[in-house]
């Protein structure tokens, strides 16, 4: 697999590259792609003095000190009653692969959708069938 290949299949460049700036509101998805991302342990070494990103799942500051807690946000509870989403095509596939163990930001990449709207949308499905 070719160079440019292998980094346009890396989360960091195929969604929105400011979500891996510290402080942006994406941080939270930004670093749940990281943790399963393939390119990880390069990545570490690639950068090894990031400033004001999130390199490897890990946020620095603009002096390269790590942030710790602040980039992560709170997961936004479940809501029902919701406009239909972006997500609802990708219904039995979503279940079908995080039955299979696969993570939101998994689900996300192979069906091309960004992970909160995956996330958010499989929640509810997964709350429905709770209440059901
Ligand atoms: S681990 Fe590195 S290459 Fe992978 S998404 Fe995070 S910043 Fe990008």
């Amino acid at each position: 697999m070719s160079t440019a290949t292998l980094t346009a299949i890396r989360p960091c460049s195929r969604w929105d590259p400011r979500m891996w700036e510290t402080g942006n509101e994406g941080n939270a998805d930004a670093i749940e792609m990281c943790d399963w991302c393939p390119f990880k342990d390069n990545c570490r070494t690639e950068n090894p003095y990031p400033r004001g990103v999130i390199v490897a799942g890990v946020a620095h500051d603009d002096y390269g000190n790590l942030v710790t807690g602040k980039a992560r946000k709170p997961e936004p509870e479940p809501v029902s009653a919701r406009p239909v989403s972006l997500a609802e095509p990708y219904r039995d596939e979503i279940l079908r692969r995080h039955r299979d163990g696969q993570t939101w930001g998994q689900i996300a990449v192979v069906i091309g959708l960004p992970l909160s709207t995956v996330r958010s949308y499989g929640r509810r499905l997964l709350a429905q069938a709770v209440a059901a």
